[in-house]
């Protein structure tokens, strides 16, 4: 297998000859990430929430310049980065039995990260109903990525076409968190740079989001709701747009930080389970017997 001649390291945003003005927004986005502090990777009850990071994982094996930024593929540094938020990590990828997700790794997981690409199409229909039933009936978060918008799980829960407008060009992307109360928001600036991304554009074909907490501007003159929350029964919903494969986006701390918040967020809450059908009063109906 491939390998670089040294580990990737993270090195900023900022590519060398960078003007003084990117290296500058670099470095102010670093000072405010690291004055806030991490979440304690703690849910309801003072348990630890329980997060898998699925991955498709066939760009890293396929392409030289995806290998150069993810040797080991894209979701050991988002694992690594959520375990150093605190919380307990495990990874799953498509070649995997069973896509890595059997119904015992489901309920297991408190929050599930998905980022697919190439093979949305070989991900087994009966895996993405068993996800989506732990999404709706038993209440496990989802924080799909990317180019996740067109994975099935994203498009059943969402149920439209999750299509938009994209374009390779290494722009720049500014994300205005818009929502500042939202608990995805601790910590985080009002915006942040990202200086190399691939331009995702609206309209995004979506429902409405039930809470929206970041929207994008790009270089090229594109906005984007590029992040957005959802409730779908018991279970949240959190889409977040950067992550292109072939930019060091998930090494990028701030991306890092937004999803330590994402798993926050969308982690159980412990509320009540379903409790449906034909059901006795509670109290005493007059004139019936
Ligand atoms: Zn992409």
């Amino acid at each position: 297998m491939f390998r670089p001649a040294a580990p990737f390291q993270y090195q900023g945003e900022v590519p060398p000859g960078a003007s003084a003005a990117a290296a500058g927004r670099d470095a102010r986005a670093r000072k405010v990430l690291w004055a806030s502090q991490f979440i304690a990777g703690k849910g309801w009850l003072g348990m630890a929430i329980r997060v898998t990071v699925w991955n498709e994982f066939r760009h890293e094996k396929k392409n030289e310049r995806v290998r150069a930024v993810y040797p080991d593929g894209m979701h050991v540094p988002i694992a690594g980065a959520l375990r150093e938020a605190g919380y307990e990590v495990r990874t799953a990828t498509l070649d995997e039995p069973d896509h890595g997700l059997s119904e015992e790794v489901l309920e297991q997981t408190d929050v599930l990260t998905w980022w697919g690409h190439m093979a949305h199409g070989e991900v087994r229909d009966d895996i993405v109903a068993r996800v989506q039933r732990r999404v709706v009936e038993g209440g496990m978060g989802l924080i799909v990525l990317h180019s996740g918008h067109m994975s099935k799980i994203f498009r059943a829960l969402m149920g439209t076409t999750c299509m938009l407008k994209w374009r390779e060009a290494a722009e720049r992307e500014r994300l205005w968190l818009v929502e500042p109360s939202h608990p995805i928001a601790r910590g985080l600036p009002e915006s942040f740079e990202l200086e190399h991304v691939e331009m995702y554009g609206e309209r995004f074909d979506i429902p409405a989001p039930d809470e929206l907490v970041f929207v994008s501007w790009f270089q090229g003159g594109e906005v984007f709701r590029s992040g957005c929350c959802f409730h779908r029964g018991r279970g949240r919903i959190f889409y977040f747009r950067p992550g292109h494969e072939t930019f060091p986006i998930y090494h990028h701390p701030m991306v890092q930080k937004v999803l330590a918040n994402g798993v926050a967020w969308a982690a159980p809450t412990g509320g009540p389970a379903n409790n449906f059908g034909n059901k006795k009063p509670l109290e005493a109906l007059p004139g019936r017997s």
